[in-house]
């Protein structure tokens, strides 16, 4: 799959007003402008290149989208993974031991188009995923699930990984997918005090020991009796959001929630699984 640098314009913003449904006289010259940009420069698809007929977001042809995997209900009432039958039904993991957190969700299973977006975007800074990647978010109906929160918390880097990363992908994908809470959302109430090696690289036990005493709350009562919502981009074991949620409760946290833009579940991906067939959940 060959990734394409966009030009990223942002359509979201032109059209009716969204309360009145009016077409403001500035709007409609926003409009006019983004139609001669994009006939001058025409929008592609982020994922494949192949040129687009506008610049709505999400920046991907009907072929591209109709790969994205969407998590749909059934789901596990606590964790978010499909598939449990049943409302209120917890997966086998959650009933076992319940986690720190009370809910989490993701909208899109972590595979194509999506797993390469967020690699480049994670690795390769490319921030033209971005609009795409929170307009997708946005179209889910799982952030209903989410209890609107006092403080948003993106998880943490090290300080030595952010400066050679450079920025905090969490942090921005909270940004981008939360625009309405922007101001709710704090990179400083939990920090990670020591640089760990990358969880994708272990597994098991050994993801549980890499982040032991790896997050602290530098000030409790700045979370204490708080709502609170983790931002993580994808959330594969659930060791991280778990390790951060256990530290967040013992600073007395009221509850913690976690949203992450995708979730990996590896056998929902197999031919034949009991997710809907490609395309047939598309939005
Ligand atoms: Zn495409
Ligand atoms: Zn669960």
């Amino acid at each position: 799959m060959r990734f394409v640098q966009n030009k990223g314009k942002d359509a979201g913003k032109t059209g009716p007003h969204p309360e009145t449904g009016l077409v403001s006289g500035r709007s409609s010259i926003r409009a006019a402008l983004h139609a001669l940009a994009d006939l001058l420069s025409p929008p592609c698809c982020l994922a494949c290149g192949q040129i687009l007929p506008f610049s709505a977001l999400p920046l991907l042809c009907a072929d591209c989208q109709a790969q994205l995997r969407w998590i749909e209900p059934p789901l596990c009432a606590c964790c978010g993974l499909p598939g449990q039958e049943g409302r209120g039904q917890l997966c086998q993991a959650c009933r076992k031991q319940r986690p720190a957190f009370a809910l989490a969700r993701s909208p899109l299973l972590y595979g194509p188009p999506l797993r390469e977006a967020l690699l480049h975007f994670k690795f390769h800074h490319d921030f033209a995923w971005l609009p795409s990647l929170a307009a997708l978010c946005r179209a889910s109906a799982l952030l209903a699930d989410l209890t609107v929160p006092d403080w948003i918390l993106p998880v943490p880097l090290h300080l030595s990984r952010l400066r050679e990363r450079g920025f905090n992908q969490s942090l921005l994908l909270a940004r981008a997918c939360f625009p309405a809470w922007r101001s709710r959302i704090r990179a400083d109430l939990l920090l990670r005090t020591r640089s760990t090696v990358p969880q994708s690289s272990l597994d098991g036990a050994a993801r549980r020991s890499n982040l032991h005493a790896a997050f602290a709350v530098p000030r409790k009562e700045d979370v204490r009796g708080k709502s609170l919502l983790l931002v993580d981009d994808v959330f594969t074991t659930g060791t991280t959001v778990q390790v951060c949620a256990e530290a967040l409760q013992q600073a007395g946290a009221l509850r913690v929630e976690v949203f992450t833009p995708a979730r990996s579940v590896p056998w929902l991906l197999k031919p034949g699984s009991p997710l809907p067939a490609p395309g047939q959940s598309q939005r």
